[in-house]
């Protein structure tokens, strides 16, 4: 702009309509492009300063001839005149504008939800555990709990399993090295039951939840590492009935009112008789042929169960002609893919916040 040139000040414009008419036309110009405060200040120095065009004009009037004071007078008088209301509407808009903008920008947001640290929470497996646990401390039943890594007699040995059983083979189960240490992963939660009978002796009712570990490749329906409960009675007179009756009393806990097992003969080497333990569909309750989950059949399979093997009560110093027992066990994650609908179990492991926090507000 000319006004910014320090040698346009020793020279004050012409003072013709014309002329000034155009050093209006700029400084209009020049505040409509000034898009905040600052700007139009700059552009109130530039069109209206002491350096200004228009000031130099109104300066150099009284150096003019007498006769031509008048007109120039009026002229730098209506230019000044309009150009300080310019000024001052455009200045009113952008007061307008910033006051708005420090309305928005500094607006409290009552209905917000302040950012805060998530709170953690336990895991759904360890929830499950607790749940499953506390079904059975409310029957009066003790929790046990063992190593996970564990002495192959106690794993095997203990309860019963062949020397040449083929669930030792190491494409069945972790071996600890140094191998003559006989030390694995415990691949089922069983071996409580038998350090539970040796440290605490008979009448026993134990709950036994923890984790354990099988060479199983990792997919939606296998971990390597899963969780089982187990639970273990002995005393003197127990039957396949007291084992039906506190079956049919967990799955109710669990899954819901009216939700049973049944018992399908099988053979286990620590139980004798043993059986496959199903617990009633809880999406059709058997009440639907062609019902997704259950595959028509109206019961899922869960896990096993059978009275103790007199053979595991010699192995851990009871006789079997005083004491009797039942044992059971079965999955966790298991009983997560139907209780709280987990498709596939990789998400159980893969630790994203978003799936675990589902849990935590369970009711
Ligand atoms: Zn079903």
């Amino acid at each position: 702009m000319s006004s910014q040139d320090p040698t346009a000040e020793a020279q004050p414009p012409e003072i013709t309509q014309e002329a000034v008419d155009q050093l209006v036309e700029q400084a209009v110009e020049a505040f409509a492009a000034a898009s905040t405060l600052e700007e139009l200040k700059q552009a109130r120095l530039a069109h209206l300063g002491d350096r200004a065009p228009l000031s130099l004009a109104n300066r150099s009037i009284g150096q003019l001839p007498k006769e031509q004071k008048k007109d120039a007078g009026r002229i730098v008088g209506q230019a000044k005149g309009r150009v300080g209301q310019v000024l001052a509407q455009r200045e009113e808009v952008l007061q307008a504008e910033r006051a708005e903008q420090i309305l928005r920008e500094e607006t409290v947001d009552v209905t917000a939800v302040p950012a805060r640290r998530p709170v953690g929470s336990r895991h759904p497996v360890e929830l499950m555990l607790q749940r499953m646990s506390e079904i059975f401390v409310g029957l009066g039943w003790e929790i046990a709990e063992g190593p996970e890594v564990e002495a192959e007699w106690f794993n095997f040995d203990a309860l019963n399993f062949d020397a040449d059983h083929p669930a030792r083979a190491e494409a069945d189960t972790f071996y600890v090295e140094p191998p003559e240490r006989n030390l694995v992963i415990r691949t089922h939660t069983s071996p409580v039951q038998a350090r539970a009978l040796l440290e605490r002796g008979a009448p026993l009712y134990v709950a036994v939840p923890g984790k354990v570990g099988r060479t199983d490749e990792i997919d939606a329906t296998h971990l390597p590492v899963f969780h089982q409960i187990e639970g273990l009675a002995v005393d003197r007179g127990l039957t396949m009935a007291h084992l039906k009756g506190t079956l049919d009393r967990f799955a109710r806990e669990l899954f819901g009112e009216g939700i049973t097992t049944r018992l399908r003969p099988n053979f286990f080497p620590f139980t004798e008789p043993s059986a496959e333990m199903d617990f009633l569909c809880t999406v059709c309750r058997g009440e639907d042929a062609s019902c997704r989950t259950c595959g028509g059949t109206g019961w899922i399979e869960w896990g096993g169960c059978g009275m103790v093997n007199p053979n595991v009560l010699r192995a851990c110093g009871l006789d079997p002609e005083v004491y009797s027992g039942f044992a059971f066990g079965m999955g966790v994650e298991r009983a997560m893919i139907f209780r709280n609908q987990v498709g596939d179990l990789r998400d159980l492991v893969e630790g994203d916040a978003r799936f675990n926090t589902n849990f935590t507000v369970e009711v």
